[in-house]
């Protein structure tokens, strides 16, 4: 889960990470009084869960408080393209006003997990802010695994902020905060902590001029409090809807073969299936481990309401999972969403692997399902078959 820079900004500043002062208004009449508030000039930033803003025109300078409510209205609403965005941008829905900041350097300073060490790495770099976005070369990046019975030694912290020539106070501030942050890192699940740029002021301190936070999802339970934050708006609305009813949903781009399955090793195996004979899934459906009926008719529901998917594949392994509830939701899934279809002229075929529990009674069940126009039904007896009824049924298959 990602969130935005002024609310990763806010967990830092609760932590006592000194961030700069910053407000969030709702309009532009509070933008220019935040403005005249924090002192002109501040820097009017459109939050976006992407970075490149800069470049882009999405983080602008006022001089004033007028200025400030004019870039107000400018940002918001505006569909902001970024290096990070991908060429259909991104919505600007909040737009974050900060006191601006006399930045002298700017260096780059990131927490991440090394998946190879099993550690948290700490980078660094010399050359920060706009110009790393794009081409982080791994060569003029510093890099320190954090032991995490000790935390960032010394002797790390020493050869890090050499790296980014800091001295005398600069450097004192700079251990503070690397301690601090890689606590928030550790104490919040991160899965990226970014610093950039971190700023060397004119006044000789540090400043978080820009902080990007992402958590580790498997984390969330613990963190209740962070599940707040989560942006309803940058998700695809299927995804959410999944995700309030304990469904995992994973959307993919360019298939058209929606996946239903139970427990995300048969997912990957079941995606795995489908492209080894030229197929590509649109999405698939983890149904997980003790779903009834109702879930699998929400989770069949997501799968039919993706225009994009002419072909269902469900594979189910029956284990506390009952085929049987399965197939009484898709049955639910299908008499809610055929009208709809029907009008839409859109064919659904569905290719059906039921295995385990109940097996037999939800192939019956399935069966006895009166079809109406535009939907077809096939069983197949293995995961193979099934994927190879998917693709040659799919019309955007290459078929092999
Ligand atoms: P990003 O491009 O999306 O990563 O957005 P940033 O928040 O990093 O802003 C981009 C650039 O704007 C930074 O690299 C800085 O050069 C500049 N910037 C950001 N905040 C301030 C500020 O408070 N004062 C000044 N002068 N420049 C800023
Ligand atoms: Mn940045």
């Amino acid at each position: 889960m990602n969130i935005l820079e002024y609310q990763a900004k806010e967990l830092l500043a609760e932590r006592g990470v000194p961030v700069p002062r910053g407000a969030l208004p709702l309009s532009s009449y509070e933008a220019s009084s935040v403005a005249a508030e924090l002192g002109a000039p501040v820097v009017v930033k459109a939050q976006i869960h992407a970075g490149g803003r800069g470049k882009a025109g999405g983080v602008k300078l006022a001089a004033s408080p007028a200025e400030a409510a004019a870039l107000y209205d400018e940002f918001l609403g505006k569909n902001l393209v970024t290096v990070q965005t991908g060429p259909s941008g991104a919505r600007v829905r909040r737009i974050y006003i900060e006191e601006a900041l006399k930045i002298e350097r700017e260096f780059y300073l990131g927490f991440v997990i090394d998946r190879k060490e099993g550690r948290v790495a700490v980078l660094v770099a010399k050359a920060g802010g706009s110009e790393v976005e794009g081409n982080a070369s791994a060569a003029s990046l510093l890099r320190a695994i954090v032991d995490p019975a000790l935390g960032p030694t010394a002797h790390a912290l020493r050869d890090l902020s050499r790296a980014l020539g800091l001295e005398g106070s600069a450097r004192k501030s700079f251990f503070d905060l690397v301690g601090r942050l890689y606590t928030t890192f550790i104490e919040l699940d991160c899965s990226l902590l970014e610093v950039n740029p971190l700023a060397l002021l004119s006044d000789g301190s540090l400043a978080i001029a820009d902080c990007k936070m992402a958590f580790d999802d498997s984390a969330l339970p613990r963190h209740p409090e962070l599940l707040k934050l989560r942006d309803i708006d940058e998700l695809p609305s299927e995804e959410y809807e999944a995700s309030k009813h304990g469904l995992s949903y994973v959307r993919l781009e360019g298939g058209s073969i929606g996946c239903m399955v139970n427990g995300a090793g048969l997912a990957m195996a079941t995606l795995d299936a489908i492209s080894g004979r030229g197929g590509s899934s649109a999405n698939f459906l983890d149904l997980g481990g003790g779903a009834d009926a109702d879930a699998a008719r929400r989770a069949f529901r997501i799968i039919l309401d993706d225009s994009r998917v002419d072909t269902a594949l469900v594979n189910i392994l029956g284990g506390i999972v009952s085929c049987d509830e399965v197939a009484a939701g898709i049955e639910a899934a299908i008499a809610e969403s055929q009208a709809s279809m029907v009008a839409a002229g859109r064919k659904m075929r569905i290719v059906a692997r039921l295995a385990g529990n109940h097996a037999d009674e939800g192939r019956s069940r399935l069966m006895k399902i009166a079809l109406g126009p535009g939907f077809s039904l096939k069983f197949a007896s293995n995961m193979e078959e099934a994927a190879s009824f998917a693709v040659a049924a799919s019309e955007k298959s290459e078929r092999l």
